[in-house]
């Protein structure tokens, strides 16, 4: 039997500030933005502004109604990857085997470890020493023989929690859990099997694998493993991706402006589709020319958050070829031999899109910024020498 522990930090956002800021604590804070101009949506918020009915991805404008007197502050991005990066050393210190889901969020493979201790609850407990010794923060952790089941069991006792579920304990404790409750059943899925009848995980059981298959197909073969306790993913540590690139050399030397531009978006739909496919965001934006005579140049720019949507890199390597054509009158351009796109300054933080305001075009946002780039020279323009190996 594999024994996986799953960690999620407790409100990681507003813990951190609380614990940096004692006047903060037990009072309701909501990071995501200002209450004075509440445009964005609420990251995290602390257990006491839960209390009033605040969570994650609400309109902050919603949680100023609900919590009057909640401090609104903007969060702190560079902080919390700090933390977090000690939080993965934490991790590191029990096994080489973890893997980050998110920057508060980690599956470990314990199955090595944990006769090292006297109980599967005692190494639950040292793992929530470690972090709340070494960061002053609580951890909610649940420890389980699949990654499936020991998340679950994170949320079970949040926060501050600790739940053991094995097998022979899953369907006392998983059971009557509704079927949300399962990786893979989203909104969509749940209202389907509730118009069918099934709202806990045992009834998924009862309604047996072939109904399920007939139903869903493959999504219903892999629910109702779940809902069995069967979840055959291992912990996969992450190797560290430097960027997410693509290219591609003309059949011909290529001037056409309009054709270039295409080349250009077909190539960003391609690295967007990777990286969310890796679920990976990144801040820099490269773009990559080389001339026939392999004069290659590099242009990038960064933003201080997270892209990874085809509009968003398409748009900023456009800024990108419009920034490099500048200087040079368009009769006099080269052609291009090759174009290419990369995304680098990765993260697999998905809440750092929380603070994106829900009605804003991204787009727009990332266009205003980078006009303010402009002024201020961030964006860089590189040259590397005729035949670089690097290309
Ligand atoms: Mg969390």
């Amino acid at each position: 039997m594999r024994i996986i522990a799953h960690v999620d930090m407790d409100a990681f956002f507003a813990a951190i500030e609380q614990r940096d800021n004692p006047r903060l604590k037990g009072k309701p804070v909501i990071i995501g933005g200002s209450r004075h101009r509440p445009r964005g949506v609420v990251s995290t918020c602390s257990y006491e502004a839960r209390k009033y009915g605040v969570h994650s991805a609400m309109p902050l404008a919603q949680a100023v109604r609900l919590c009057p007197h909640g401090i609104f502050l903007p969060g702190n991005m560079a902080k919390y990857r700090q933390v977090s990066a000690e939080l993965q050393q934490i991790f590191a210190s029990f096994t080489d085997l973890y893997e980050p889901v998110s920057i508060d969020e980690a599956y470990l493979d314990l199955t090595d470890r944990y006769r090292e201790y006297s109980s599967l609850w005692q190494l639950g407990l040292a793992l929530k020493k470690a972090i709340r010794d070494q960061l002053d923060l609580t951890a909610s952790v649940g420890i389980a023989a699949t990654k499936s089941a020991a998340k679950m069991g994170s949320t079970l006792h949040k926060p501050d929690g600790l739940t053991i579920i094995l097998p022979e304990d899953f369907d006392r404790i998983i059971g009557p859990l509704p079927v949300r409750s399962l990786h893979g059943v989203g909104a969509k899925t749940a209202e389907r099997l509730e118009n069918l009848g099934i709202r806990t995980v045992l009834d998924i059981r009862r309604f047996g694998r072939k109904a399920m298959i007939s139903h869903f197909g493959k999504l219903g073969d892999w629910i109702y493993n779940l809902s069995c306790g069967i979840d055959p993913r291992p912990v996969e540590p992450r190797q560290t991706r430097k960027s997410v690139g693509r290219e591609t050399t003309f059949d011909s030397d290529l001037n056409d402006e309009a054709e270039i531009k295409k080349t250009l978006k077909e190539l960003a739909a391609d690295v967007s589709r990777r990286l969310q496919a890796h679920h990976l965001w990144g801040e820099t934006i490269t773009l990559k020319l080389r001339d026939p005579d392999f004069t290659t140049t590099t242009h990038s720019l960064s933003v201080n958050y997270g892209i990874n949507s085809a509009d968003e890199i398409s748009q900023a390597a456009l800024v990108l070829l419009d920034r490099a054509w500048a200087s040079i009158e368009p009769n006099r351009r080269k052609p291009l031999r090759l174009v290419g796109i990369s995304v680098s300054n990765l993260s697999e933080n998905r809440q750092l899109n929380l603070f994106t305001p829900p009605r804003e075009s991204k787009v727009d946002r990332l266009l205003v910024d980078l006009n303010q780039q402009f002024g201020k020279g961030v964006i860089t323009t590189g040259h590397l020498s005729p035949h670089d190996k690097r290309s």
